[in-house]
């Protein structure tokens, strides 16, 4: 059929489609170069997908055609093109795959880039709307393709990136597609040839089909990986870092691997990157490794891989011990991918614990990134818990904020008659640091690891201990505390058991139970929880995912050393009935709360306090 006698089909983009398409326009100004790289990458993968489909379907359009990408620019026209021979698209694919927004996530990405207009670039090709940044340099956009089908027909795609776009046949004898378009006046080097070899040169090098510029290959096709370690130059593992990671920063650290024999064969080189660029929205998950078998790519992002708690890693793992004519389902299945795994789960743990023994910088850094998703490999991957363990970082009562301890160098710094390692939980250092759980602690200058990391609340469960230690929360009713000599005598002078029960009697419904606290030094009173109970951290945890929690009542423990307790005392003692004494028990029940952000009735607080303000001041 030929596109005089094929009628053109006109489509409308939804109202989102028009504001991404805005959105790239302008703010992609600092880097309109990336056009190119989204252009040629989506090449690549086309070209991809082709060879795989060669190997095991032989009916397709043009089997064996070689995977060349071509770019073609004519300066005086201030045109460009590109044409790859990849697996084309069909008339549905255009309309699903380049008409329509795909990923829920972008629609939260582009709420985000609103407010948040520099990361832009980095997320722009993570989000499935690559092909678009062209539209940052020209006005308007052809794509002419043909589907690797044998059945499939030529056509013709059109859209000035505003209002929709249009959809008819042409006559097309080969396979793949062709993307052009006419440059912008502001843009028009990139109808330059040396231009665009600068560009493919540095964002496409290792692109692993032979681009050509008029009739000049210009990217160097080499197997990184496979290279010997001191021929890899750090300059090279950076710009394979970007290349395959769509990254703009140098990547963290790399880590080269080349394992032979009994359990796996492979190759990998893998990276850390600076940045974990979900940690905007976290809509979609990660993209990880790149499965090569023999160098030929196979899975584009393999999390097969890895554990999820790994998920951050990024890079390219090639065997030799799989088919390159596996299909999705058995790379899933195999017992090859079971194995190196298990053999890269090792072997990047080990990486970690020595980035964290020579280069703290570093680890700090990489713990910071990723340290959220990384620990929840202690609930997940029970194998290598215990390294996993060692690896966790936290602040302390007794380092600044710089520095992170691991449970070994708290270990290392435990007093000799410590016999369980402390923890409180908490939303920030000052809060945690302010807690008047805290005070015995900070008296007895005994060690207590912060844990204000949320995720923190869901993994210390799962560490009862650490080196025969018990590891314990620090307002959890059971704690062992020495009762130093001074609060004992203060306790028998200053409160009748009778003082107590008064507490316990006015506050039945609100309190577990009421007790002398060993652990106050400054405060009058706090609240803690039952042994068995969730503390309040977990109970906000809970109520933030959406679970309903049942409140636990806490215990309120007080502070029988505090002059306003003695007073209460010495008011008991002259008269029991005294109304100011229930007045001040649920004042102070009700202060602990307030600090523990748990007071409900604000107005009866404030009206009571003013009664005994009015009191006071008589
Ligand atoms: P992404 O590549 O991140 O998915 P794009 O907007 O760049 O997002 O492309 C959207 C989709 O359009 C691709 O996933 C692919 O299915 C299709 N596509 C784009 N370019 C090509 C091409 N050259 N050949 C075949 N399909 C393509």
């Amino acid at each position: 059929m030929s596109s005089e006698t094929s009628t053109k089909e006109t489509f409308e983009y939804k109202a989102e489609m028009n504001q991404l398409l805005n959105l790239i326009v302008h703010s992609l100004y600092t880097h309109p170069e990336i056009f190119l790289r989204e252009l040629i990458s989506n090449a690549s993968d086309a070209s991809n997908k082709v060879r795989h489909l060669e190997i095991t379907d032989e009916s397709i359009l043009d089997r064996h055609k070689e995977l060349t990408i071509k770019v073609q620019v004519d300066e005086k026209a201030q045109t460009f093109s590109i044409e790859d021979a990849g697996i084309g698209m069909s008339r549905d694919d255009l309309i699903e795959n380049i008409g329509t927004i795909a990923s829920s996530g972008t629609l939260k990405f582009l709420e985000k880039m609103k407010t948040d207009k520099d990361k832009v670039g980095d997320l722009i090709g993570q989000f499935g709307v690559g092909f678009y940044a062209s539209y940052m340099v020209t006005d308007e956009i052809t794509i002419e393709t043909r589907h690797a089908d044998k059945d499939s027909v030529g056509l013709r795609w059109t859209s000035s990136g505003q209002g929709g776009y249009s959809i008819e046949e042409i006559d097309r004898k080969e396979r793949g597609t062709k993307i052009s378009f006419k440059l912008k006046d502001e843009f028009k080097d990139f109808s330059k040839e040396y231009k665009i070899k600068e560009t493919i040169k540095k964002y496409s090098n290792f692109a692993v089909f032979p681009i050509f510029v008029g009739e000049e290959k210009v990217n160097t096709i080499e197997a990184l990986w496979t290279k010997k370690k001191k021929d890899l130059k750090d300059k090279e593992i950076n710009e394979f870092y970007k290349f395959v990671a769509n990254d703009w920063e140098d990547p963290l650290a790399h880590l080269q691997l080349s394992l032979e024999g009994v359990g796996s064969t492979f190759k990998a080189l893998l990276f850390i990157p600076q940045k974990d660029s979900f940690d905007l929205m976290r809509t979609q998950e990660h993209k990880t490794v790149q499965l090569y078998a023999n160098k030929v790519m196979i899975v584009e992002d393999c999390k097969e891989l890895l554990p999820d708690y790994l998920h951050f890693i990024r890079g390219v793992v090639d065997t030799a011990d799989l088919p390159l004519n596996v299909s999705r389902e058995m790379v899933q299945s195999s017992p090859v991918m079971q194995k190196i795994k298990t053999t890269i789960t090792t072997k990047v743990l080990q990486w970690l614990d020595k980035m964290a023994k020579k280069d703290t910088e570093k680890y700090d850094k990489f713990y910071k990134t990723f340290g959220k998703l990384f620990k929840y490999g202690i609930n997940s991957d029970f194998t290598n818990k215990d390294k996993v363990i060692d690896l966790l970082r936290f602040e302390t009562s007794t380092q600044d904020e710089k520095t992170s301890s691991s449970f070994k160098d708290y270990v290392s710094r435990m007093k000799e008659d410590q016999k369980e390692i402390y923890y409180i939980t908490g939303e920030s250092r000052s809060q945690v640091e302010n807690n008047p759980n805290m005070e015995y602690f900070k008296k007895h200058e005994t060690e207590v690891l912060f844990l204000i990391d949320p995720v923190d609340a869901f993994i210390i469960p799962s560490i009862p201990e650490y080196d025969g230690k018990t590891i314990k929360a620090i307002d959890k009713g059971d704690i062992d505390l020495k009762e130093d000599d001074q609060a004992k005598d203060a306790k028998e002078n200053a409160l009748s058991g009778a003082l107590i029960d008064l507490f316990k009697e006015t506050l039945k419904e609100q309190a577990q139970d009421v007790k002398i606290s060993k652990r106050l030094v400054d405060s009058a009173v706090t609240l803690v929880a039952t042994a068995d109970g969730a503390d309040k951290h977990t109970e906000q945890l809970m109520k933030m995912m959406g679970q309903d929690v049942p409140k636990s009542k806490r215990i309120l423990e007080v502070n029988a050393d505090h002059p306003v307790i003695r007073n209460l005392s010495k008011r008991y003692i002259a008269n029991d009935k005294d109304p100011m004494l229930e007045k001040c028990i649920v004042q102070l029940f009700e202060s602990a709360q307030l600090i523990d952000d748990e007071l409900t009735s604000k107005s009866e607080y404030v009206k009571r306090m003013m009664e005994i303000m009015e009191e006071a001041t008589q």
